[in-house]
C-alpha cells in the first residue's frame, strides 16, 4: 500500500487538481490519499483569525478564498452537487467568524475550513478520474492531545482507528494537518502539518511508501528558491533528511521522519507538475555518503547570551537557566559556552507555535543571576551531510569560505550530519549561495571517512 500527500500547491487549481488525480490512477497500490489545503488558503483562514481585521479585509480575503474554490468546482462535470457542499461549507465558515465566543479552539476549528473544503472538491476529481475514493474525515483517526495550534498524535489510538476506519481494499481521500482530541475538538498539527498526517498515517496502516507530491521534483540540495540551480537528491538517509527538515529545509515537516522511521516506510518526495522526474529516496541507509549533502536556513532566529562571573567553577549554573526557560517553555536549539558566558539560540517561529516568547519577565527572572544580552535579525544556516565530526579538513575550508561574514555561534560536534552556525539575516541568502557553489556545485571538500568505531 502507498499512502500519497499532495500539498496546496499539487491541488490548489483545476488542473493542478487534475494531474495529482492522474498520479493516485496511474498505480492502483495509492489506496491513502492525503491533501492539503489549496494553496494560499490555510494562508488566508490565518489572516482571517486577526480580530483587529476590518470587515472591507475580512470581506476581500473571503471572496479570495471563495474565488479559489469556486475556480475548481465549476470546471468539474458534478458542479451543482460540489456547489451545493461548498455553499454548505461557505456557510459555516462565516458563521464560524462571527461566532464572539471565541475560545482556545477556535482557530484550529477555523483552519480546518481549509483541508475539508479542498478534499469534498478533490474526492469528486478522484471519482472523475475513474477512483471510487471514500471521503474520510480524519478527526476520526487523527487523535491527539489538546495542545491546539500544535497537536500531538497519540499514536495507540490513531493505530486503533486506522484499523477500524480504514478498509485496505478501498481508496480513502482524507485531509492532511487536522485531528481531533478525546473530547472531539479539532486540532491542528502546526503549519506544514499534512506531511505529519501522511507519515502518521503509513505507519499506522504499515505502508510500503510515503510519497510526498509537491512543487519541486525532490529534496534538493538547497532551497531552489534561493539557488536556481540547486539539484534534487537521489536518495538521502533518514537522518539527514531529519536534520534538514528541521533545520529549515520546508519540503518536510520536522516530524515527517519520525513515523516513517518507526515503522520503517521508505519516503518518497517527487513533483506532481512533473512526476515522471525521479525525485528523491529517503531510506535508511543512503549509498552515497557525502560529507556535505545540502545546506539548508533557518530565518529569524534570536541569540541570548548570559554572562555571570559566579559561574567560574561553579556547578547548577546551567541548571538554573534551563530551570527559567523550561518553565516558560522556551524551545533552545543551539548552545556554546565558555567559563562565564552561555549563547542560546531562539527560533521564533518554533517558540510562537508553542504560543511563548522570550519576554520581559523571562528576561528579569534571568537579570536576577546573570547579565543578558538578546539580539535579532539573525539567521541559522546548517550544513547537512554525513561524517562531519569525523572528517578532517571540513572546518578549513568553511572558515575560509566565510572569512569576510561575521559569524556569531557554531555547533559543530554534537551531529555526525550536520554543523551548523549562526549569521546576521541580511547575509543569510548571500552565505547559502557562495557555499552551495564551493562545496556542492564544485565539490571543494573531501570525501566522508567511514564512521569512527
Ligand atoms: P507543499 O505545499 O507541497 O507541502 P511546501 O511549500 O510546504 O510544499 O514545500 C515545498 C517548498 O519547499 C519548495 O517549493 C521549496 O521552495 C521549499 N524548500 C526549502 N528547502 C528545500 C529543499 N532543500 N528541497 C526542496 N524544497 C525546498
Ligand atoms: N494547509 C496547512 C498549511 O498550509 C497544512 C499543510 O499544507 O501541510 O500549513
Ligand atoms: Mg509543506
Amino acid at each position: 500500500m502507498i499512502v500519497s500527500k499532495f500539498g496546496g500547491t499539487s491541488v490548489g487549481t483545476f488542473e493542478a487538481m487534475q494531474r495529482s488525480a492522474r498520479i493516485v490512477a496511474s498505480n492502483t497500490d495509492r489506496r491513502l490519499v492525503v491533501i492539503s489545503a489549496t494553496s494560499g488558503t490555510t494562508n488566508d483562514l490565518v489572516a482571517l483569525q486577526d480580530a483587529t481585521l476590518d470587515s472591507t479585509s475580512k470581506e476581500e480575503i473571503l471572496q479570495r478564498i471563495e474565488k479559489r474554490h469556486l475556480d475548481i468546482i465549476t470546471k468539474c462535470q458534478k458542479q451543482d452537487k460540489l456547489l451545493k457542499t461548498f455553499r454548505k461549507q461557505f456557510s459555516e465558515l462565516r458563521l464560524h467568524l462571527d461566532d464572539s465566543g471565541r475560545d482556545k479552539r477556535w482557530k484550529d476549528r477555523l483552519y480546518a475550513f481549509g483541508e475539508l473544503m479542498s478534499t469534498k472538491i478533490f474526492v469528486e476529481v478522484l471519482q472523475e478520474h475513474g477512483i471510487d475514493a471514500q471521503w474520510l474525515d480524519a478527526r476520526d483517526v487523527i487523535k491527539t492531545d489538546s495542545e491546539f495550534g500544535n497537536a500531538n498524535p497519540i499514536l495507540e489510538s490513531i493505530g486503533k482507528k486506522a484499523a477500524k476506519l480504514i478498509d485496505k481494499t478501498k481508496t480513502h481521500l482524507t485531509q492532511g494537518f487536522i485531528g481531533s482530541d478525546i473530547f472531539g475538538s479539532t486540532t491542528t498539527m502546526g503549519r506544514g502539518g499534512s506531511d505529519f498526517t501522511a507519515a502518521l498515517l503509513a505507519e499506522a496502516v504499515r505502508a510500503n511508501t510515503l510519497e510526498i507530491w509537491t512543487d519541486v521534483a525532490g529534496v534538493f540540495t538547497t532551497d531552489p528558491r534561493i539557488v536556481p540551480d540547486a539539484q534534487a537528491i537521489n536518495e538521502i538517509s533518514f537522518s539527514e533528511a531529519a536534520e534538514l527538515s528541521v533545520f529549515g529545509g520546508k519540503v518536510l515537516h520536522p516530524a515527517t521522519l519520525k513515523p516513517a522511521i518507526r515503522e520503517g516506510v521508505n519516503v518518497r518526495v517527487a513533483s506532481s507538475h512533473n512526476p515522471d522526474e525521479a525525485g528523491t529516496w529517503i531510506v535508511k541507509e543512503a549509498d552515497h555518503k557525502p560529507v556535505i549533502r545540502a545546506i539548508s536556513l533557518r530565518k529569524d532566529q534570536t541569540l541570548l547570551t548570559v554572562n555571570s562571573l559566579e559561574m567560574l567553577h561553579k556547578h547548577g549554573f546551567l541548571a538554573q537557566l534551563f530551570r527559567v526557560l523550561a518553565d516558560h517553555r522556551i524551545s533552545v536549539d543551539l548552545v556554546t559556552t565558555s567559563e562565564v558566558s552561555v549563547a542560546l539560540t531562539l527560533d521564533t517561529a518554533v517558540n510562537a507555535a508553542h504560543k511563548v516568547e522570550l519576554n520581559e519577565q523571562i528576561l528579569d527572572e534571568l537579570r536576577k543571576f546573570a547579565e543578558v544580552t538578546v539580539e535579532e535579525d539573525l539567521a541559522l544556516v546548517a550544513l547537512i551531510g554525513n561524517n562531519l565530526d569525523s572528517t578532517s579538513g571540513v572546518v578549513g575550508p568553511l572558515f575560509t569560505a566565510l572569512e569576510q561574514f561575521n559569524i556569531r555561534v557554531v555547533c559543530h560536534g554534537a551531529s555526525s550530519n550536520n554543523l551548523c552556525f549562526i549569521i546576521n539575516e541580511e547575509d543569510a541568502e548571500d552565505i547559502i549561495r557562495m557555499l552551495h557553489d564551493k562545496f556542492i556545485t564544485r565539490k571543494e571538500m573531501p570525501e566522508a571517512k567511514p564512521e569512527l568505531s
